[in-house]
């Protein structure tokens, strides 16, 4: 029997549920708002399409723009909603629902301008849709075409970890006067989405994964990479877990990429953080247009993606002159390509020696 990855998948989308939570995620929609609303030189007259349109928001904020035609493309039965939102909203000509996994599916038209889409899971990767998203700039984008979101970076932290660890660990010794601590096990062997304090953050991040959906491809999806996270406290500090959150850039130039240097402390968000607050404003057309960015992280405002905790069993005893050096590896389940298969190998060294450590988690949300 061939594995069967999607009907599962594709029916979660079918709920009201997911829908209702991204749209009500400020910081994710009006991210994409403000990016299309604000460069009319890319939009206006563009052939666009919105690879997963679920109730079919984005398709309708590029029609808004002044797109010459949108595709929006929708593999779940929520695409019969979408055509019935769009033809409320006055944009049944402007827009063309079509059902289907954008693998499979044919255009009436050769290439798009613009392919925008809403692809990021937990932990960026998890649910894998980024993947969908490559497949359609690789059969559809026009040379010289522009992909929304430009880029995106996974992010690694240490923290201390002591909410997670009163709530997922302390929890089961004594539930009802009971110990109950056999339950403790999966907590640490999983990815924990969890809103995290910033406060909790006592090291600087560092970037595991920069990637560019211009020149990303598939293969390049399952990675390790190496990190170093230098303590940010003046004391001795004990790590109960690490975290990681993504960063999300919308170039209205094909191709830019913003560059940070991997280990540096990415608080700052090259766009400019204040660009959150910022209502949109009219553009200078001599202007190349307007980036827009957004975190996940624990500094930025709460989004449904929240961060990821992975626990360790062992907490790490960080003193203010060491640093936590290691190597994050990522890939897709082998049993579910939706899912990821997470571990962190770390040392914690100074003048190259130190404790060795390890984890291996699963991350399914
Ligand atoms: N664009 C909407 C929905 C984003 S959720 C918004 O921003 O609110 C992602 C959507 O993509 C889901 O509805 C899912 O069913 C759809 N999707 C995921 N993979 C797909 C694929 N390969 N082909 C078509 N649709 C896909």
């Amino acid at each position: 029997v061939e594995r069967d990855d999607d009907t599962h998948y594709f029916h979660s989308y079918e709920e009201n549920d997911i829908h209702e939570i991204m749209l009500k995620d400020t910081v994710r929609t009006v991210s994409y708002a403000r990016f299309l609303l604000s460069n009319p030189q890319i939009l206006i007259d563009a052939i666009v399409m919105d690879v997963g349109c679920g109730t079919g928001i984005l398709s309708m904020l590029a029609a808004k723009a002044g797109a010459k035609h949108v595709y929006a493309i929708e593999a779940s039965g929520l695409a019969v909603k979408a055509r019935e939102n769009i033809r409320r909203n006055g944009f049944a000509d402007v827009i063309t629902v079509i059902q289907g996994k954008v693998e499979d599916i044919q255009l009436p038209v050769k290439q798009v301008d613009v392919i925008v889409s809403e692809w990021m899971g937990y932990m960026l990767l998890y649910e894998s849709m980024l993947d969908s998203v490559l497949v359609a700039r690789d059969r559809f984008l026009a040379p010289g075409g522009l992909m929304a979101p430009s880029q995106t970076r996974l992010v690694i932290s240490a923290i201390t970890g002591e909410r997670t660890w009163k709530e997922r660990i302390s929890f089961w010794p004594s539930v009802y006067g009971f110990d109950l601590s056999e339950m403790q096990g999966p907590a640490f062997e999983e990815g924990l989405t969890e809103v995290v304090d910033k406060e909790e953050v006592v090291t600087t991040e560092a970037v595991v994964r920069d990637i560019n959906s211009h020149t990303a491809t598939i293969k390049s999806l399952d990675f390790h990479s190496t990190f170093t996270l230098r303590s940010t406290s003046s004391s001795e500090v004990e790590i109960k877990a690490f975290l990681t959150h993504f960063d999300t850039f919308f170039s209205p130039v094909s191709g830019e990429v913003s560059h940070i240097p991997l280990e540096e402390d990415v608080d700052i968000l090259p766009f400019g953080d204040d660009e959150y607050e910022r209502p949109v404003q009219p553009l200078d057309h001599s202007d190349k247009g307007m980036k827009v960015s957004f975190t996940t992280g624990p500094r930025g405002k709460y989004t449904h993606w929240k961060q990821v905790v992975f626990l360790l069993r062992k907490p790490i005893v960080l003193k203010s002159n060491q640093q936590i050096v290691g190597r994050f590896f990522c890939k897709k389940s082998p049993t579910n390509s939706r899912e990821l298969d997470v571990e962190i190998h770390y040392r914690v060294v100074e003048g190259g020696n130190g404790d060795v450590g390890e984890g291996a988690y699963d991350v399914q949300c």
